[in-house]
């Protein structure tokens, strides 16, 4: 059996996302707990330039597959490639986010390695020897706690939630692994990459959000919320009313069939709180909503609650921060 962490991290427009620095940060101590090495893995076209930022937050050793066949991710590539890649690190653990990729990769991955899988956890601890992760069920409603019955295990981890790892001054070991990629065993390949018109910080990222709710009543209200989110320096989000309604894109959805997010500060603004909606966004360090319903289940979940009209509330939030900020 191996031991030890592998973290996989992803990368977009050639830097390294803020959930690879989480996955090192949350792998460091597991692998410490575990007793094993710490490593990563980086897949794709053109990314061996990014393995001294791994190297910087504490990974050793990273694990390269570099080949024109991954320029884009897929699904079989993805999980060819880094099946070769445990193979030779021969870890316990696995980790990779649970991002729009994770959540297709992580099971694929799991699959061609005949080993199990964790999704979604929020909390990672080794307890007597042994993994234990805990995980958000029914939309939230409930929470999970789950040990893998064997080793090696996948598991993908919720972004934003864990601590990133430090910046520091460590080097990495580069190892190339040859996966072995034939054209005939990626079957699924990604033709086209329609990139939004503008391009903003990926919700899941994000330290603040700002969402809005059929409450603003319209798509030409929603300047308040984009206000409100601009002086804060955070992003917009929406629920699915408003998205389904076509006010916003669905790129911004927030909930079970939208995004999963957990920033520092959630600010709902004119959003009941149904369980779909808190399903995506009850992880957050800290949520404040804006309703005129004192009755709306959103407040059942708020740090903060201001029962108002958005009308009023959201131009006296906007000019409070920014005298605050000396905007
Ligand atoms: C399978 C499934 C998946 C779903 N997935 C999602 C999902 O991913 N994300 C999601 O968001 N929803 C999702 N939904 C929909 C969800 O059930 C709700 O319908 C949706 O979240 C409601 O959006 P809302 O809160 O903006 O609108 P509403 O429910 O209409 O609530 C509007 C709120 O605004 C308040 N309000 C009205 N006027 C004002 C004002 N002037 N000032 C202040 N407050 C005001 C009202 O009191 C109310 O609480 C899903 C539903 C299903 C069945």
């Amino acid at each position: 059996m191996g031991s030890g962490v592998l973290c996989i991290a992803e990368s977009a427009g050639n830097e390294l996302k803020k959930s690879a620095f989480e996955l090192a940060g949350v792998g460091q101590r597991l692998a410490g707990a575990l007793g094993g090495p710490i490593s990563g893995a980086l897949v794709g076209e053109g990314i061996s330039g990014l393995v001294e930022g791994l190297g910087k937050r504490g990974l050793p050793k990273v694990y390269v597959v570099d080949d024109a066949a991954l320029g884009r991710y897929t699904s079989d590539g993805y999980a060819i490639a880094l099946k070769a890649v445990v193979q030779a690190a021969d870890p316990a653990v696995i980790l990779l986010a649970s991002s729009a990729m994770g959540k297709d990769l992580g099971p694929a991955l799991a699959a061609r390695l005949g080993c199990g899988i964790i999704s979604d956890a929020i909390a990672l601890e080794v307890v007597d020897g042994k993994v234990h992760a805990t995980r958000p069920v029914f939309a939230g409603k409930a929470q999970l706690e789950v040990e893998p019955a064997d080793l090696p295990v996948v598991v993908s981890v919720r972004p934003n939630v864990f601590e990133p790892a430090a910046s520091g001054d460590g080097a990495a070991e580069t190892v190339a692994v040859d996966a072995d990629l034939t054209g005939e065993q990626i079957r699924v390949v990604v033709k086209e990459l329609l990139e939004p018109e503008e391009r903003t910080i990926d919700l899941t990222e994000a330290d603040i959000i700002v969402s809005g709710g059929r409450g603003l009543k319209g798509p030409e209200h929603f300047h308040l919320i984009e206000e409100l989110a601009a002086v804060l320096g955070g992003v917009v989000g929406a629920s699915r009313a408003v998205v389904d309604a076509g006010w916003r894109p669905h790129t911004e959805q927030v909930g079970q069939t939208g995004k999963t997010v957990s920033p520092k500060l959630y600010v709902a603004c004119g959003i009941s709180g149904a369980i779909q909606h808190l399903a995506g966004m009850s992880s957050s360090k800290c949520i404040v909503a804006v309703n005129k319903d004192p009755e709306a289940p959103v407040f059942k979940v708020a740090d903060y609650g201001i029962v108002g009209d958005v009308f009023e509330v959201l131009p006296e939030l906007i000019k409070a921060v920014k005298e605050k900020k000396g905007l």
